[in-house]
């Protein structure tokens, strides 16, 4: 893979590297035509991380259908598909983590000990080895893309991060890998995720600005989902992920990750003023 990336620098070219998890949906496609029409090469890359599940998390169950994946990189235009084995990337002896602070510290990042630093330490990584002009990250992931934001300038890497919008199904519900988890009626419940935001946003968009007023209207929708286990709502500065207390001034946004039978699921709305 470094071979390649340094072949295309000499040449002048523009790389661009979206890196997943694989088990490849439309949103992952999203981040691939976002980065073939701003790059002249392509790398994919597809690693499920054992450093940012937790011990009792759906590493091994974690879909994996790389044939399939294939195509749609194919199919994307993606020139190169970085996929290493978890030995390659962690061989015997690795300790060095990258320590992640307060941006990693809320929501997700209090929830899931430990997953932060994990997906950042695999993020510098593959950075380090495809060396990428511009990487590609779903804002489904919202905290994901502050926390890679923030290590970007806090180690002056040269990739620029660009985020890229959430690619939803009909019913509003965001894509995930994760979504071939649920049985029909947990897929209708986990409808009321996106819906709850969208109400959130409604309220915003007409004029509504006290965060208590907003997350109980997110609120009432999951109430009429009993499926739905929610592990958090939030409302908090876009770039800091600080919880907003005060009537919204600044750029902002709604989080939510809820349980729906044993998948957990995550979404969140920007409110923009
Ligand atoms: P994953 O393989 O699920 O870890 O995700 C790899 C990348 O795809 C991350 O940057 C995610 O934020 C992004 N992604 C996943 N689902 C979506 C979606 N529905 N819309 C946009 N980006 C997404």
């Amino acid at each position: 893979m470094r071979s390649l990336s340094r072949q295309w620098h000499v040449a002048r070219e523009t790389i661009g590297f979206v890196p997943t998890m694989g088990a490849l949906h439309a949103g992952h496609v999203a981040l691939l035509e976002a980065a073939r029409q701003k790059c002249q090469r392509v790398v994919l890359s597809i690693f499920v991380n054992p450093t940012q599940f937790g011990p009792k998390e759906d590493l091994g169950k974690y879909p994996r259908t790389f044939e399939a994946d294939q195509r749609h990189a194919e199919t994307a235009g993606v020139d190169a598909i970085f996929f290493p084995t978890p030995e390659e990337m962690y061989p015997a002896g690795f300790e060095t983590y990258v320590e992640v602070g307060k941006t990693a510290s809320g929501l997700c990042g209090a929830k899931r000990p430990g997953h932060f630093r994990g997906v950042a330490t695999v993020v510098l990584k593959l950075l380090h080895v495809v060396d990428p002009d511009i990487a590609f990250f779903g804002q489904k992931d919202y905290q994901q893309l502050q926390v890679i934001r923030r290590m970007g300038h806090d180690f002056d890497l040269h990739t620029e991060i660009v985020g890229v919008p959430i690619v939803r199904d009909q019913d509003g519900l965001a894509l995930s890998s994760r979504n071939v988890f649920l049985s029909p009626a947990g897929r209708q419940a986990a409808g009321h995720i996106p819906q709850a935001l969208f109400a959130a946003e409604k309220a915003f968009t007409a004029g509504e600005r006290e965060p208590e007023r907003l997350l109980a209207l997110a609120e009432q929708v999951l109430a009429i989902a009993p499926e739905l286990k929610v592990d958090y709502l939030a409302l908090c500065a876009a770039d800091s992920l600080v919880p907003i207390t005060s009537p919204i001034a600044g750029p902002a946004v709604m989080l939510l990750a809820a349980f729906v039978d044993s998948t957990r699921l995550i979404d969140n709305i920007q409110l923009i003023p």
